[in-house]
């Protein structure tokens, strides 16, 4: 179609497209790079527990401070990572820091406390035995399956195969919860939260937003609240910014929130700072 539009417009689009591919196998290959270094980071976003505000789990969010580029946006090179494959390396690297991560929080801090972690369709198409290393690997830790949940984002299931499934089945088998994150964008169809069985739901941000009382997307909210819970699913509200986003998802039931309201994500230090504070804070309560 651009060639039928003229021959400028044809090489205009080729040489973008060029440059872009350039780019991105450039960042492929300094990502490759930055695998071994210090150059990646997971911080982490408290998810809390509406009722009682409570810090009981938090999400494992990857950053990477590039030497020249600065901080690259995983929106930016998650893609990359698919394309290229490098997403299975990768998603090993954020597991195995999420569960040593896990064991240090849940003894320092809570015993409970549980972390996500994201993982994008195409790490469901490694046919390498990655769900039996990882329990191993937990289990060296002293940690149950519950120390680590898993998002997931609706794309999956949209083209689930058989060996989708299977490995979805081994997940929650072993105890590692189940999430549906982004939830409402897209193809958000009941069936398949009752065919995949999955544990959470997370209401993508763009509902929570432009939350106000009366507002059609807190009727969607609530509606979404509604079904999980007698599904028997949890619900948790992504990216819930005032205190009246709160006041009105908890008033809905809404289990979980996490968002700038409580905190952005955290390096691994100042998250620990924010756990202790919050255990101060409690004592003197009581
Ligand atoms: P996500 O899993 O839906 O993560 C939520 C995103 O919303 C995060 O962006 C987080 O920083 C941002 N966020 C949280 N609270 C607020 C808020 O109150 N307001 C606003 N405006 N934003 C908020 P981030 O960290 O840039 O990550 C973007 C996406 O990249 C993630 O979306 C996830 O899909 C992907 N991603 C991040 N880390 C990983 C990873 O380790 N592996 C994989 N496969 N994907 C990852
Ligand atoms: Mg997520
Ligand atoms: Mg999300
Ligand atoms: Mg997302």
């Amino acid at each position: 179609a651009a060639k039928e539009q003229g021959r400028n417009c044809y090489r205009y689009f080729t040489s973008s497209m060029q440059e872009k591919a350039l780019y991105r196998r450039q960042l492929a290959n300094e990502l490759r790079l930055a695998l071994n270094s210090s150059q990646l980071q997971l911080h982490y976003q408290p998810i809390v527990e509406l009722t009682t505000g409570n810090m009981t789990k938090a999400e494992a969010l990857i950053r990477w401070c590039h030497p020249t580029l600065g901080m690259v946006s995983p929106a930016e090179f998650i893609p990359v990572a698919e394309e290229t494959g490098i997403v299975i390396g990768l998603g090993d690297w954020v597991f195995h820091q999420a569960a040593q991560q896990a064991a240090r929080w849940r003894t320092l801090h809570d015993p409970e406390f549980q972390i996500s972690i994201n993982k994008s369709p195409l790490q469901f198409r490694d046919k390498g035995n990655d769900i039996s290393r990882w329990i191993d690997h937990l289990r060296a830790l002293g940690l149950p399956g519950q120390a680590i949940a898993i998002e997931i984002t609706e794309g999956l299931l949209l083209d689930a195969s058989k060996a989708v499934t299977d490995k979805l089945l081994e997940f929650r088998d072993a105890g590692i919860e189940v999430s549906l994150d982004d939830f409402g964008t897209g193809y958000s169809s009941l069936s398949y939260i009752k065919k995949f069985d999955v544990d959470n739901i997370k209401i993508d941000q763009s509902f929570v937003r432009s939350l106000k009382a009366g507002s059609e997307d807190l009727a969607v909210c609530e509606a979404i609240i509604v079904m999980a819970h007698k599904l028997g699913l949890k619900v948790v509200a992504e990216g819930i910014e005032t205190n009246e986003q709160r006041a009105l998802l908890a008033a809905a039931g809404c289990d979980y929130g996490q968002g700038s309201l409580f905190s952005m994500p955290l390096p691994e230090e100042e998250f620990s700072a924010l756990l202790s504070s919050k255990e101060v804070t409690e004592e003197v309560a009581i």
